[in-house]
């Protein structure tokens, strides 16, 4: 579908082909929130990482550290911001979310801000760029209205059902945000078309909690999994208002033209990051 058609259509979320092309939650726009879910467009990389690519790679194909460097850089400064602003950690598919603050600045690409896996963090610090990497898991962005605390965290199944998106809510009440104005932007993943999943995940999900049963299709022996449904309903769950949860509906497979897919590709491709900050002057 061309951009101006699904712009057209889509409710919740905008494709914003600027200098640096990203998604925009339209939620998240009119209250004043610096964000962006990044595409592959718009960065130096080449081959398979082409272009905007914020990892040096898990496959036998590696991008070059000065490329993720700069791509880092591209994306801060969208936000009129650096690398030196940017906080972003070794993510392992936990459901661990961590505070972070100034001394976390610039941490990630030059020196490791953690010494464990965290795929969500938090912050009540103004200017910190908030930096998770995904391809095909789903990346959440959180905010607080009133500008206490944002958030952003990397939701694979495993960090789904392990309640990551609980943690980071419970982690920003803890700074002072309050539920009720905590808005959340699910941003382009895998969706319920492509994410073709074995029995195995619909017991993990379902020992959790047998109201999961909701996020699966049965096909034949498999299911296909909704996990941009199991988000929603998961923050529901711990009392964000309906209302304030956005979702792009965008899935990455079906679009490889814009977005890295790991199913698509394998483990041979680019990563995208989806970006969240607190503006001095809240306006992006
Ligand atoms: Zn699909």
């Amino acid at each position: 579908m061309d951009i101006e058609r699904e712009n057209a259509l889509q409710n919740d979320f905008v494709y914003i082909e600027g200098k640096v092309p990203c998604y925009q939650s339209r939620l998240f726009s009119a209250n004043g929130i610096a964000h962006a879910f990044f595409t592959k467009k718009g960065g130096v990389s080449t081959g398979v990482f082409e272009s905007l690519n914020f990892s040096t790679g898990n496959g036998s194909i590696k991008d070059s550290r000065e490329n993720v460097l700069k791509n880092h850089a591209i994306a801060a400064s969208l936000f009129g911001l650096t690398v030196r602003d940017i906080c972003r950690s070794v993510q392992t598919h936990t459901s661990t979310v961590e505070t972070v603050n100034s001394s976390h600045r610039g941490k990630g690409l030059t020196a490791e801000p953690f010494d464990h896996g965290v795929d969500g963090m938090v912050t009540a610090e103004k200017n910190l760029l908030l930096s998770i990497r995904t391809a095909d898991c789903v990346p959440v962005l959180l905010a607080d209205k009133e500008g206490k605390a944002v958030g952003a965290v990397h939701a694979g199944w495993r960090g789904t059902v392990g309640g990551i998106t609980v943690n980071a809510v419970e982690k920003m009440v803890e700074l002072g945000a309050r539920r009720e104005n905590i808005i959340a932007a699910i941003g382009p993943c895998i969706a319920n078309c492509c994410y073709e999943v074995g029995g195995e995940l619909f017991e993990a999900f379902t020992e959790k909690n047998e109201s999961y049963s909701a996020f699966f299709k049965p096909k034949g022996e498999k299911f296909m999994l909704d996990l941009v449904f199991a988000n929603r309903f998961i923050l529901e769950q711990v009392g964000i208002p309906p209302e304030n949860i956005s979702s792009a509906d965008i899935c990455t497979r079906c679009n490889g033209d814009r977005f890295f897919s790991h199913r698509l590709s394998g483990v041979d491709r680019g990563t995208m990051s989806a970006a969240i900050a607190i503006k001095n002057v809240n306006r992006f």
